[in-house]
């Protein structure tokens, strides 16, 4: 996928993997050296340093993001039947691995500017459609009377929930809180409650991560972590990732296979060491778009809160008439995607969890007109300003309309 000439490409895999080239080589050859392919002092190192960059005690690396998340929800307790509270507007795998566990997505809708959660929206649905439990004190859904054990905030785009807010929800009604960091590596929130700044997968009592190639620190395949500052969640993760077991052939409760191979731990951790400049430069390229597009009243740049240092994953904008403007760029070899095109609750594989159309409003309306523009740390100034060029062209037909 070597670009081609003129085109502005979405992403950019190929570049930052040849500057790395010979490190990354080096890793495969004293991984086989070692002869440790799957787990091993590679992975563990890695998860060392994986766990200091968010802040966290503990960092349990795994096969992929969606395992990640799946097992996070085994080892805190969601059973089967239960019900988890996330949103419609995210990658698949969010949902995959609330259903995979055997339990419900209950999706609540978003706040309009930043497309992340609700608070307000998490709180009203435990105010007005659930009960306590009177043995467990959980909340119950009146209708379904599954109980809610947990919420799945996702912090979509590289930009962290308001995690102060879903804290206090969560705190209040005893629900268990797992952040969906698969777009978030390294994004930043500040609580007003912790007085401090934190990372994304320290704030919740796990954070899940997938280190897929696309990601801000991707893998050379397939990889994730869980973060957590638990203790005993951090050992139930170990063995659920390793077959359950404690010691060799003791299998002390049901696992799986999902232990991260060495070669994706030992390139992670080259990798890491550059997520820090590779972030800065998204935002900066974020920081370039919102200038050039200051003028453009038709068009809406990503919100950024003052409590949020979002990590730009995606640089989404919003603006009513978004196939035609996609099309257009396209035209002008300027690449683009939608994320997502379709929210969850309305795609076929989900339409017997229930929802229909109108049931998440603020969710339906942003799917509608959001765009996601090229976006990567090697994007260059003169690629966004044709980007910016295509755009301005575009909006003169916007005015006549
Ligand atoms: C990428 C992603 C995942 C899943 O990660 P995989 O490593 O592909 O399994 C889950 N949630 C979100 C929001 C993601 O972007």
């Amino acid at each position: 996928m070597k670009n081609e000439a003129g085109v502005v490409p979405f992403v950019d895999l190929v570049t930052p993997h040849q500057e790395l080239e010979e490190e990354l080589v080096g890793v495969v050859r004293n991984v086989l050296k070692t002869g440790m392919f799957a787990g091993g002092p590679v992975v563990e190192s890695f998860e060392k340093d994986f766990a200091r960059y968010c802040g966290t005690e503990h960092c349990v690396a795994v096969s992929n993001g969606t395992d990640a998340l799946r097992f996070a929800l085994i080892a805190a307790g969601v059973e089967p039947g239960d019900c988890v509270i996330t949103v419609s507007n995210t990658f698949v795998a969010t949902v995959e691995a609330i259903l995979q566990v055997g339990a419900q997505p209950q999706f609540v809708d978003i706040d309009p500017r930043t497309f992340n959660m609700s608070a307000s929206a998490l709180s009203e649905f435990l105010e007005i459609h659930c009960v306590r439990c009177e043995r467990t004190g959980l909340p119950l859904h009146r209708k379904s009377r599954r109980r809610i054990s947990a919420v799945l905030p996702v912090h979509l785009y590289g930009q962290i929930c308001d995690m102060d807010a879903i804290r206090s929800i969560a705190d209040q009604y005893g629900l268990f809180i797992l952040e969906d960091s698969c777009q978030a590596h390294g994004a930043e929130y500040f609580s007003t409650r912790d007085g401090a700044w934190q990372r994304a997968g320290s704030i919740g009592k796990a954070g899940a991560f997938s280190f897929y190639p696309t990601k801000n620190l991707g893998a050379c395949g397939e990889a994730g972590a869980v973060t957590t500052n638990d203790d005993e969640l951090a050992e139930k993760l170990r063995m659920i990732r390793n077959h359950g077991q404690g010691a060799k052939y003791h299998h002390l409760i049901e696992g799986y296979n999902g232990r991260m191979d060495a070669f994706q731990a030992g390139m992670l951790q080259i990798k890491l060491r550059h997520l820090e400049d590779w972030n800065a430069k998204r935002r900066s390229v974020a920081a370039t778009y919102n200038r050039l597009l200051e003028d453009a009243d038709w068009i809406t740049t990503p919100y950024e809160p003052t409590w949020s240092r979002a990590v730009y994953h995606l640089y989404v904008v919003q603006v009513s008439r978004r196939d035609e403007l996609q099309a257009f760029l396209g035209k002008r070899k300027i690449e683009t995607a939608l994320h997502y095109p379709i929210p969850l609750h309305l795609q076929p594989a989900y339409v017997q969890l229930g929802f229909r159309k109108g049931d998440l409003p603020v969710t339906e309306a942003a799917t509608a007109e959001i765009l996601s523009l090229p976006m990567f740390p090697g994007l260059k100034l003169e690629q966004q300003e044709q980007v910016n060029e295509a755009l301005q062209q575009f909006a003169p037909a916007q005015a006549l309309r």
